[in-house]
């Protein structure tokens, strides 16, 4: 199938629609899927795992579609963008797997996860200078208790500077197209499980050699009250690091992993 020219403006608008359509689509189900979950229809069995239990504030909600909304569209264009230089062959976006060795699917998977740590944990940071943060960051925060719906709730600021994080990527690096798509599948899915407010990881999972690495609600709920703590995006290796993870995670994730006796 021969694909149009998206350097004319037309088509560029085009590409630009349809992945705004399939970003917006994929937070809108995904978020969904886990507020009815979690929140609308087993609400009683997991009450006991809800981090917060002060009530949303009102219209919280609505704000954190309408800015994930301009954080989709933010994300559509850069994504055009992408493929409008890989049109022009600058990107080291593959669509045959055999162009590289297999083994480098799950492992380009892995080291693009590793980077896209790297540089969240320390844009973060940044963004919480104090200069920095009222302009940029403060939007995220304005969802103190944080839902589903936050996942993209961003200042369009916060927006670009994560949006360029792949396109700049993708021009040295190598990533088949299929995993570029399930990177950015994980990130929606990650960061929507990391702003549930409900801990949906098993009993003792932060001491699990495998868990005890990787960010969930607990985690990322503290970032939201603490402000000071919890940079990370999917990973805690960077907050173990710079000892920037929360005193209270351990405590705070026991507690709600606990099953506590029925009052009366
Ligand atoms: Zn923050
Ligand atoms: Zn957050």
């Amino acid at each position: 199938m021969e694909l149009p020219d998206f350097s004319q403006p037309m088509w560029f608008l085009v590409a630009t629609l349809i992945i705004f359509a399939v970003v917006i689509a994929r937070y809108l189900l995904i978020a969904g899927l886990f507020y009815g979950i979690f929140y609308l229809w087993f609400p009683a069995y997991w009450q006991q795992r809800k981090i917060n239990s002060k009530a949303y504030k009102k219209d919280q909600f609505k704000t954190e579609v309408k800015w994930s909304t301009v954080t989709a569209f933010i994300f559509a264009l850069s994504g055009a963008v992408t493929i409008l230089v890989w049109q022009k062959g600058v990107t080291k976006i593959y669509t045959d797997i055999h162009d590289y060795p297999l083994w480098w699917l799950p492992l380009s998977l892995i080291i693009v996860l590793l980077l896209h740590e790297t540089y969240y944990y320390w844009l973060h940071r940044w963004m919480h200078h104090p200069k920095i943060f009222r302009m940029v960051h403060k939007v995220h925060h304005d969802s103190n208790i944080t839902s589903p719906w936050t996942a993209f709730s961003f200042h369009p600021l916060e927006g670009i500077l994560q949006a360029v994080f792949l396109p700049l990527l993708l021009l040295v690096f190598p990533m088949h197209l299929y995993v570029l798509i399930t990177q950015l599948t994980i990130m929606t899915i990650s960061s929507v499980v990391n702003h549930l407010d409900i801990e949906i990881y098993p009993k003792k999972f932060h001491k699990h050699f495998a868990g005890k690495w990787l960010i969930g609600a607990t985690h990322h709920s503290l970032h939201h009250k603490q402000f000071k703590y919890n940079f990370g995006l999917y990973f805690t290796f960077w907050d173990r690091w710079k000892k920037t993870e929360s005193p209270l995670y351990e405590k705070l994730f026991e507690e709600k992993t606990t099953v506590k006796p029925l009052e009366g």
